[in-house]
C-alpha cells in the first residue's frame, strides 16, 4: 500500500475518519539554493562536494555570511533543515584559516551534546586536518580532560558543566579562553524560565572571563520555531543578534490530522483513552509496512504502548521485534541499534519519549503519531518533522487527551496552523539567581568596584555580599573570601539556592534529583507518590531539617494529590491599567505567596476515584514573586442567583481553564505558574484572579502575560463554551466535584458580563 492508498483507506474507515476534527494538507516546498560563498575555504569546498553537496540551502549561505562577518546570529529553521551545517561551516572556515581558534558548543543536555558531536566529528574526519573536537561532560575520563583543555578546538559541553566544571577552573583553560572565537548555543528555545535565567547569568560570567583573557567571541544560536526568537536570544545574550529564519530546505507534502477520541461520558467529559486510540490507529497502518514513530509523554506510557503494540503485532502475524521503545534510561548501545534499525528499515514502529524529538539521526520515517499534545506548538512541529523524507509525502496524527490544552488545540486548528504564537520568556535579573551567579563570578575573578555584571544593582549586591562576609573589599576590588566553592551550591535547574535533595534508597542511597524548597512540601511530603522520569517513588520520609527526601521505587495504581492552602498578599503594585472595553483593572506587581500543605488524597489512575486521605505536618512556605491580576467590578451581577458562592465557582472555573491555557501564549509548563481566584480579594475587595510565577523572585512569565493583550480571557471564554460537557469537566472548568456544579455556567456568565461574548 502506498501513501495515497493509505490516505484513501483511512478516509473510508468510519471509526477513524469520524474522530478526525481537521485534516490539513501542507503543500510540498522546493528547495532554495545558494552557491558556495566565494570566501569558502577550498578544503571545505572539497569536503562538501564529496558528501554530494554542490550548493548550500539559502539559509546556510546567509548564516555563513553573517557569522563570518562576526555578527551574533540566531538561526531558526525546522528539524532536518541542515541547521548544524549552518554553524559548522563558518566555524570550520575560521579553524582552517586561524588554526589557534577555538569554539565552544553548548547543548542543553549531556545526551544531546553526545549525539550532536557526531556530525561535527564526521566533518573533522572528512577534512583530515589537525582539528580536534571533543565532548566535555561528567562522563569524560579524567586522563583525557587535560588534552581537551589545551588541544580541543571545538569543545562540546552543556551549561551545567560550563558552570561547575569549566568556568571555576578557567586558569586550566587559558588556551580555550584566549582564542575563543565562537560560542554556539543550540536549541536555545529550551532555555526558557529558570534555566534561561541561569544561562543568561552563566554567559555574563563567561563574557567576563573571555574579556580577562582578551577574546571576544561571536555568538551563534539555533532555535526551533517560536514567536520571538530574536527577542528571546537577545534577552538571554544581552546583545543584538541577526535573525536568520528564511528556511531554504525542501519539504515533501505534509498531511496533518487532528484526532479527538470520542466522548464516552458527556457528563464528566471523559473521552476514550489516548493509548487505546493510538493502538487502534496503529492496527490500521501496521500491515502496510509503512514506518511509524509514536511520541508518548512519559516513559511509563512508552513501555505500555510497546507492550500493547507487540501484542497487536502477534495478533496480526507480524514479527513483534519490529516494534521498539526508545527513551532515556536505555543503554547507549541499545539506542544506537534502534537508530540503525530505523535507518535500514528493519524496525517498523518506534515508541519514544521526546528523547527522539531533538537532534539524533534516525533518518526520516513516514508517519508520526503523538499520543497527546506535546505541550507546545514548537515541540509538535519538531515531533512531526520526524516524519517525511525530503521529497515524499508524510503523515502526522495528533491524538488529543482530555487535558484543556489538548482540547483547545483540537478545537482551534487555526491556532496551530497559523503563525506560532508562543513566546519564550526568561528573566535574567531574577534576584536570587543573579546573586548566586554573582558569587560564582566573584570566585572566578575579583570584581572592580566600577564593573557592571548587571546594570543598576551590581555595586549594591557586591556591598551586600561584603557585609555578609562572602566578599572582602580591598583597594576598590571585591575578592572572594568564603571558603566554600559557590558553583557547587547552585543548580541551574532551580530558582532558589535551597533545594530538597531526593535520595532513592531502592538499591542503596542514590541522589536522583532536587526540588525547589517552595514546591517540595506538595510533592515530597511523607507517604506521597513522587513521579520522576515516569518512575513512581514512595516517599518514606521528608527530613525538613536536612532538606532531604528519602524515597523508594514502587509500582502502584494510584497517585497522590496534595491539599495545599495558599495565601497571597500584594506587596507592591508597579503597573496598572483600566480596560475600557471590558471594564476591569489589570495590574502587575510584587506579591508574597504562602503555602502550607496539610493533607493529601490518594487518587486511582484512570477512574480518578478517591481511595484514601492522609495528613501532612510541614511548615508554611513563603516566596516573594511577581504576579499579574485582573480586578473585576464587584457589581457584576444584580441577579440574586449570583451569590458570592456561585461567583466563586465561576472564578475557580476561569482560573482552572486559564492555568492550563497560558502555555498557548508563553512557552512554559502549566506547573511554572499558578492561578488563584478570590471572590473578594483582601487587597481590592473585588472579584480578582491572580497569576503568579511559582519561583522566588519571578521568572518573567506573569510579566510577559501582563504586556500581552487580553485575548487570553477571550480564549478562555471560547474554550469553555466549546466544551461539549454540560456542567464543567476536566477539559474546561475542572472536575465538577472540585469546582462546584455552577462552575461552567457561572464562569461563562462572568466573562459575558465582561463583554467577552463571542460567537462560537
Ligand atoms: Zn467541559
Amino acid at each position: 500500500m502506498n501513501f495515497e492508498q493509505l490516505f484513501d483507506y483511512l478516509k473510508h474507515q468510519p471509526d477513524f475518519a469520524g474522530n478526525v476534527t481537521s485534516w490539513h494538507t501542507i503543500d510540498p516546498k522546493p528547495a532554495r539554493y545558494a552557491d558556495f560563498p566565494s570566501e569558502l575555504d577550498p578544503r571545505l569546498h572539497t569536503v562538501l562536494l564529496s558528501r554530494g553537496i554542490s550548493r548550500l540551502y539559502s539559509h546556510q549561505a546567509v548564516a555563513f555570511e553573517s557569522i563570518n562577518n562576526h555578527s551574533d546570529t540566531v538561526i531558526v529553521t525546522p528539524t532536518a533543515s541542515g541547521k548544524t551545517l549552518s554553524y559548522n561551516l563558518p566555524v570550520f572556515q575560521r579553524l582552517l584559516q586561524m588554526p589557534e581558534s577555538r569554539a565552544l558548543y553548548l547543548f542543553p543536555t549531556k545526551a544531546l551534546s553526545q549525539d550532536q558531536v557526531h556530525e561535527t566529528q564526521e566533518m573533522v574526519k572528512a577534512l583530515g586536518e589537525d582539528i580536534k573536537s571533543f565532548t566535555f561532560d561528567g562522563d569524560t575520563p579524567v586522563d583525557i580532560r587535560r588534552t581537551i583543555r589545551t588541544a580541543g578546538h571545538i569543545v562540546v559541553t552543556n551549561p551545567d558543566m560550563l558552570h561547575q566544571g569549566i568556568l571555576p577552573h578557567h586558569t586550566l583553560w587559558i588556551k580555550l579562553f584566549e582564542n575563543l572565537n565562537f560560542i554556539v548555543i543550540d536549541e536555545i528555545h529550551y532555555y526558557r524560565g529558570v534555566f534561561g535565567s541561569h544561562l543568561s547569568n552563566l554567559l555574563r560570567r563567561l563574557n567576563r572571563i573571555c574579556q580577562f583573557y582578551g577574546s571576544s567571541p561571536t555568538y551563534i544560536c539555533a532555535s526551533a520555531t517560536i514567536a520571538n526568537p530574536k527577542e528571546f536570544a537577545e534577552n538571554i545574550l544581552k546583545r543584538t543578534v541577526n535573525l536568520i529564519d528564511e528556511n531554504g530546505s525542501p519539504a515533501g507534502q505534509k498531511n496533518f490530522i487532528l484526532y479527538n477520541p470520542p466522548v464516552i461520558n458527556r457528563e464528566l467529559g471523559l473521552r476514550r483513552s489516548v493509548i487505546n486510540e493510538v493502538r487502534s490507529i496503529v492496527r490500521k497502518i501496521l500491515p502496510t509496512g509503512i514506518q511509524i514513530i509514536i511520541f508518548a509523554r512519559s516513559r511509563q506510557r512508552v513501555e505500555l504502548l510497546v507492550t500493547y503494540l507487540k501484542e497487536l503485532a502477534v495478533d496480526l502475524k507480524i514479527n513483534p521485534e519490529q516494534i521498539k521503545g526508545y527513551r532515556g534510561g536505555y543503554l547507549p548501545k541499545e539506542r544506537r541499534e534502534i537508530e540503525k534499525g530505523l535507518k535500514n528499515g528493519s524496525i517498523k514502529v518506534v515508541v519514544s519519549t521526546n528523547a527522539l524529538e531533538l537532534g539524533i539521526d534516525i533518518g526520516q520515517l513516514d508517519v508520526s503519531i503523538m499520543a497527546g499534545y506535546p505541550g507546545s506548538v514548537s515541540s509538535t512541529w519538531q515531533q512531526s518533522g520526524r516524519a517525511g523524507r525530503r521529497q515524499s509525502a508524510s503523515l502526522t496524527i495528533l491524538v488529543a487527551s482530555s487535558n484543556p490544552l489538548d482540547q483547545y488545540i483540537i478545537q482551534n486548528p487555526e491556532y496551530f496552523f497559523g503563525k506560532n504564537p508562543e513566546r519564550a520568556q526568561t528573566d535574567a535579573d531574577n534576584l536570587s539567581i543573579l546573586l548566586s551567579h554573582l558569587k560564582c563570578a566573584a570566585f572566578e575573578l575579583p570584581f572592580d568596584d566600577n564593573e557592571i555584571f548587571t546594570p543598576g544593582i551590581t555595586t549594591q549586591l557586591l556591598d551586600f555580599l561584603t557585609e555578609e562576609r562572602v566578599l572582602r573589599k580591598t583597594e576598590n576590588r571585591f575578592h572572594w573570601m568564603a571558603d566554600k566553592y559557590p558553583a557547587e551550591q547552585v543548580s541551574l535547574r532551580n530558582a532558589s539556592p535551597e533545594n530538597v535533595v531526593i535520595v532513592d534508597t531502592t538499591a542503596g542511597p542514590k541522589i536522583i534529583g532536587e526540588i525547589d524548597k517552595f514546591a517540595a512540601p506538595e510533592m515530597l511530603h511523607d507517604d506521597a507518590i513522587y513521579m520522576h522520569n515516569s518512575i513512581q517513588y514512595f516517599v518514606d520520609k521528608l527530613n525538613w531539617a536536612e532538606l532531604k527526601a528519602y524515597v523508594h521505587q514502587v509500582d502502584v495504581d494510584h497517585f497522590t494529590d496534595a491539599i495545599t492552602k495558599t495565601d497571597l498578599k500584594v506587596l507592591d503594585v508597579s503597573e496598572t491599567e483600566f480596560n475600557n472595553e471590558h471594564g476591569y483593572f489589570k495590574n502587575f506587581g510584587d506579591v508574597a505567596v504562602t503555602r502550607v500543605t496539610t493533607a493529601f488524597k490518594k487518587i486511582k489512575f484512570h477512574s480518578h476515584e478517591n481511595i484514601g486521605l492522609g495528613k501532612v505536618f510541614l511548615p508554611e512556605q513563603e516566596i516573594q514573586t511577581n504576579a499579574l491580576w485582573w480586578e473585576f467590578p464587584d457589581d457584576l451581577f444584580t441577579d440574586p442567583f449570583y451569590q458570592e458562592s456561585v461567583i466563586g465557582e465561576g472564578l475557580s472555573g476561569i482560573a482552572h481553564t486559564l492555568g492550563h491555557l497560558i502555555p498557548l501564549y508563553i512557552l512554559c509548563d502549566s506547573s511554572d505558574i499558578s492561578v488563584i481566584p478570590m471572590v473578594r480579594a483582601p487587597f481590592s475587595h473585588k472579584p480578582t484572579i491572580y497569576v503568579y510565577d511559582k519561583y522566588q523572585g519571578g521568572i518573567g512569565l506573569s510579566k510577559k502575560l501582563y504586556t500581552l493583550d487580553d485575548s487570553v480571557l477571550q480564549v478562555v471564554y471560547r474554550h469553555i463554551r466549546q466544551c461539549p460537557c454540560s456542567d464543567g469537566c476536566p477539559s474546561c472548568t475542572g472536575p465538577m466535584l472540585e469546582n462546584g456544579r455552577f462552575a461552567k455556567l457561572s464562569s461563562l456568565r462572568i466573562l459575558e458580563e465582561l463583554k467577552f461574548k463571542v460567537s462560537v
